[in-house]
């Protein structure tokens, strides 16, 4: 018997045990341990509410919690409830599947004023993350400024553009929807330090601009290389810059303007008490490849500034950290005896939901590898044991059950749920 610790209920996590379950059949028990009393991690919250669909996978994590060798333990902090050296006294493998859910820095002047806020903060606000409850974000100023040029600044651009109705059939937050509801935002400007043709966009994402009820996508043709240039592109690419290219045709004619700001990078925020305006350096690539400033500056009138730059996983006392790249220090997902990284707590946070299959399924590879057979540890008898012994209150998947049933029947019509956004109400709602 193979006893497996995984820390955290994301994607990660999920494909992790079940790479495990295939790997090791019944020979195996799996925990996988959350600090939430909720399962799913980023399918929960980081997928933008309006994209239902792709949180549909969740159904396939959920067949994996329910099959005898695997269980959610949840509300459980690792290095704080139970420390790493513990859990590598207790099971045979330890997989860290903590996924990246701090923000990187922006890192210039004026980044701590009120009113600048990292996606990790922005997005876990509207999606419910009790982290982030409280965030109050100033949504209904006019100006808005979005720094990034990947799909976390789209999602981003595009909850801030779209009208009440838009979100029918999401499970945004109440407290986001009536305060987005308000908001009278007439552009939203996407800053990108490099050029059309260096997006992180994916085509699907970037289409849904063109459809946004109130709001209307804009590019400068002026920033457009030469369409031969396309050629070259890999074809997802390629699809993205046509849809930059079709932005760049469209007329301005509706109230709310998504305005695509090339070759912009932020310097500095300024305000009084608050943001209040984001000062741009223009930007060109040079022949290396760098980009460089041009020596032109300019203001963009903004009281929301939301950073989409990416993000970094937290350190856990006790576990080797590569602080340049904001992961754990690891070797293809092989940190010291026992102890795994997965997912974006290995590779950075780069890559889609279904680009964590491959990831649990090379660290099951990997722990058939390392560990021939279990060596006798107690597994989860003995974490029940320590828990028990210092008081945590654990959540099982049952527990998470019931949660789910009342965020249902609590839910607006038409939305699929509406979360509790704080841990005493999702404990509340074991009863
Ligand atoms: P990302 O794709 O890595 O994009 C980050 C962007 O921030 C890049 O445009 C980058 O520009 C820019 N940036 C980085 N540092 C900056 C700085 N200091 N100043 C200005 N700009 C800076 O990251 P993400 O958007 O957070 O997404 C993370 C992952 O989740 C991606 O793989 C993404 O595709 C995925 N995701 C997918 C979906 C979906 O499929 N619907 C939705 C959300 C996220 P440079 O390129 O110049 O460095």
């Amino acid at each position: 018997m193979r006893h497996i610790a995984i820390i955290g209920s994301g994607p990660a996590g999920y494909y992790t045990a079940e790479a495990c379950q295939k790997a090791f059949g019944s020979d195996c028990r799996i925990d996988i341990l959350d600090r939430l009393p909720v399962p799913y991690g980023l399918i929960r919250t980081g997928v933008a509410p309006d994209h239902q669909s792709i949180k549909g996978v969740a159904r396939r994590y959920e067949a994996v919690a329910l099959s005898d060798t695997v269980r959610f333990v949840g509300n459980v902090s690792v290095g704080d409830d139970v420390a790493i050296a513990e859990l590598l006294d207790l099971y045979d493998a330890v997989v860290l599947a903590t996924g990246a859910p701090a923000d990187k820095p922006l890192g210039v002047p004026g980044d701590d004023l009120p009113g600048v806020i990292g996606s990790a903060a922005f997005v876990g606000w509207y999606n419910g993350h009790p982290d982030f409850a409280q965030l109050d974000p100033p949504v209904h100023g006019l100006d808005a400024v979005v720094v990034g040029a990947g799909n976390v600044a789209l999602d981003v651009a595009r909850i801030l553009a779209k009208t009440e109705a838009e979100f029918g059939g999401s499970d945004i937050v109440g407290h986001a929807l009536d305060r987005l509801r308000a908001a009278e935002h007439a552009t939203v400007t996407l800053l990108a330090r490099r050029g059309p043709h260096q997006i992180a966009m994916t085509p699907k994402e970037l289409g849904e601009l063109a459809h946004l009820t109130r709001a209307v996508p804009l590019v400068d043709p002026a920033d457009l290389p030469p369409i031969a240039a396309d050629a070259e592109l890999e074809p997802g690419l390629c699809k993205s810059v046509a849809y930059l290219r079709d932005f760049a045709a469209v007329h301005d004619d509706k109230p709310v303007r998504i305005v695509f700001d090339f070759f912009a990078r932020p310097v500095r925020i300024e305000g009084d008490a608050s943001a209040e305006r984001v000062i741009v350096a223009r930007t060109r690539i040079d022949p290396t490849g760098r980009v460089v400033d041009t020596g032109e500056e300019y203001a963009i009138p903004a009281t929301l500034v939301v950073s989409c730059i990416g993000y970094r996983t937290p350190p856990i006392a006790g576990v080797p950290y590569d602080d340049a790249l904001g992961r754990f220090a690891n070797v293809d997902g092989r940190i010291a005896p026992g102890l795994y990284a997965v997912g974006w707590a290995r590779r950075g946070p780069t890559g889609t939901i279904g680009t964590n299959r491959p990831d649990g399924f090379a660290i099951a590879e990997l722990i058939a590898a390392d560990i021939a057979a279990g060596s006798g540890k107690p597994g989860r008898a003995g974490l029940d044991a320590l828990l028990d012994q210092r008081g945590v209150d654990i959540v099982t998947f049952r527990d998470w059950q019931k949660i789910e049933a009342a965020e249902i029947t609590r839910a607006r019509t038409g939305a699929p749920r509406e979360k509790f956004a704080t841990i005493a109400e999702m404990l509340a709602a074991r009863a």
